[in-house]
């Protein structure tokens, strides 16, 4: 049951018949862990804590650097040096205290993922570290969580989700095998634009949410790809690649 408090707050979204008191009952029963609180991240954390999501789990080892100010909004500059899971959780709990904020301030190794991610409803991968994001979709699919991964570079941003629940879903490494990447460039050394991330990030938000409201999810097993350049978007129908380490597609 909602409480009084609770009805008005989240009203705007109650109001919809795709939410209504039982959607809004789920999202406040959902856990959610959100791996990266970057440039993805912050927007991602920002509405799920907006939109009271129960419980979030809030996974990231960097501390605020001055030159992650241009894009990472939930971050002040006063903020610089502190440990940005911390400071997420603080400000998350401030836009919205009905809800519960864990901060981990580590790195999401494959074997803390392990322990974790049972614990979850939803995984949303926001890294930028490739090693992470096979590590999230390696364990994501063992336990059977639906996970939800972006990232954007220079102009050009992806999103896509899988439904593990499915044996049938194809996998991360169906996409991207682990190995077969070259160096990848990231933020730091290639450079992004701040708003494209804006736009990823509340898309992965929406995804988030569709998926535990029970709703059609439009990026299960379909690579969304974003260009700020030109505003367009296309998507790509993701086939299960048979010689794939992790879920061996037929
Ligand atoms: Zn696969």
């Amino acid at each position: 049951m909602l409480s009084r408090k609770e009805l008005q707050r989240y009203s705007r979204q109650i109001m919809l018949p795709q939410v209504g008191e039982e959607g809004q009952e789920k999202l406040a029963a959902a856990r959610v862990m959100i791996v990266g609180l970057g440039g993805l991240g912050s927007p991602v954390a920002l509405y799920l804590a907006a939109a009271g999501i129960g419980e979030l789990h809030l996974v990231d080892g960097d501390q605020v650097d001055i030159s992650n100010l241009q894009r990472q909004i939930l971050y002040k500059t006063n903020h610089r040096d502190k440990s940005k899971a911390q400071v997420a959780a603080q400000q998350l709990t401030a836009a919205n205290p009905e809800i519960r904020v864990h901060a981990h301030p580590c790195m999401a190794e494959e074997s803390w993922l392990r322990d974790q991610v049972p614990e979850v409803d939803l995984v949303l991968d926001c890294t930028d570290n490739l090693e992470i994001r096979h590590a999230i979709n390696r364990v994501c699919r063992e336990v059977q969580r639906p996970v939800v991964m972006a990232s954007v570079l220079g102009f050009s941003g992806q999103l896509i989700s899988f439904d593990f629940s499915s044996q049938q879903s194809p996998c991360y490494a169906c996409l991207f095998p682990p190995g077969q990447q070259r160096e990848v460039q990231n933020c730091s050394t290639a450079g992004v634009i701040g708003p494209a991330l804006g736009v990823i990030g509340s898309m992965q938000a929406l995804e988030g949410i569709k998926i535990l409201l029970g709703l059609p999810v439009a990026s299960r097993g379909k690579l969304h790809l974003f260009e700020a350049e030109t505003l367009e978007l296309r998507a790509l129908q993701l086939q299960g690649n048979n010689g794939c380490p992790v879920c061996g597609h037929e």
